[in-house]
């Protein structure tokens, strides 16, 4: 999978990118993430990427020939007409950060961990020209019901939730088919379901792609649940205890509490799943 992000700041992703499962799947091949700089898109002495509103109002706006022609030299070729960026390359993406856009979630993540390539434009100020939008993107992406200065963070969420999707990501497939959003804990095999938690070693990633991570939904409930409530040593903290089950060794029956707590928490914190 290839990531290209397009920013008029590059320095911004010096840090998010070069930590732990982001890091080694760069590493390891599992990733190439590529920043651009969008001033190097344009022409004149000043490198101006934005310009004042047509019609008025606050602030700038982002231009739209620098995005274009940035994407265009990403992608080796011209997106000169709507018809063109309604037929685009169905393995790659272009994603325009906005908090305007559709919002992101596991479901997307996932239908992204699919594609080769993603292309990130990152907007600043009051936003981007509507035609990048229009004519450009593929998608207009939001992380959320609020409003961010710019969208590095974003792309950078994106990025971050697709990589860990990606086979060989975590090392563990396990940990993905489990985690929130996706399988519910009863389809766990009863090995994974060990009685004392495993050492900190288990969880380094084995870069080894096996199997695609796909859609999970619960059979029973036919909604995705949230992750069930992790422990870990040690079992009596403050007086604040481990569930007895956790330690009993019994897989079967840590099998049924974690599933149990995860409907629990999902309806508590997330009950527009629970009714879905
Ligand atoms: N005027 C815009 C509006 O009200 O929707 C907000 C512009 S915001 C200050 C600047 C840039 O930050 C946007 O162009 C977008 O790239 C990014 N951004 C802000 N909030 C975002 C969100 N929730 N999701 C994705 N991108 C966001």
């Amino acid at each position: 999978m290839r990531f290209d992000l397009v920013t008029i700041f590059p320095e911004f992703f010096d840090g998010p990118l070069d930590f732990g499962i982001l890091r080694r799947a760069r590493e390891a091949g599992l990733v190439e993430v590529r920043v651009h700089d969008l001033r190097e898109f344009t022409h004149d002495r000043h490198r101006t990427v934005d310009d004042r509103p047509f019609g008025g109002g606050e602030g700038m706006v982002l231009k739209p020939e620098p995005l274009f022609e940035a994407v265009e030299s990403l992608l080796g070729r011209s997106v000169g007409d709507s018809a063109e960026a309604a037929d685009p390359d169905p393995k790659t993406a272009i994603l325009l950060m906005s908090a305007a856009g559709k919002l992101f979630d596991q479901e997307t993540a996932r239908r992204y961990a699919a594609l080769d390539r993603i292309i990130l434009l990152c907007g600043r100020y009051e936003g981007v020209d509507e035609r990048v939008a229009q004519y450009l993107a593929t998608e207009e992406v939001s992380i959320g019901g609020y409003v961010l200065s710019g969208g590095e963070l974003p792309a950078a969420v994106v990025v971050d939730a697709v990589t860990r999707l990606l086979p060989g990501a975590l090392g563990n497939e396990a940990s993905a088919a489990n985690e929130s959003f996706s399988a519910p804990p009863a389809s766990a095999p009863a090995s994974s379901v060990g009685a004392r938690p495993p050492s900190r070693a288990k969880r380094r990633p084995v870069v080894a792609a096996k199997s695609v991570v796909t859609s999970h939904q619960s059979p029973a409930t036919s909604h995705p649940l949230l992750d069930f409530p992790h422990y870990t040593r040690p079992a009596d903290f403050r007086g604040w205890k481990v569930p007895e089950i956790l330690i009993s060794g019994n897989h079967a029956e840590v099998a049924k509490w974690r599933r149990q707590a995860a409907l629990e928490k999902t309806r508590r914190n997330r009950p527009d799943l629970s009714s879905s």
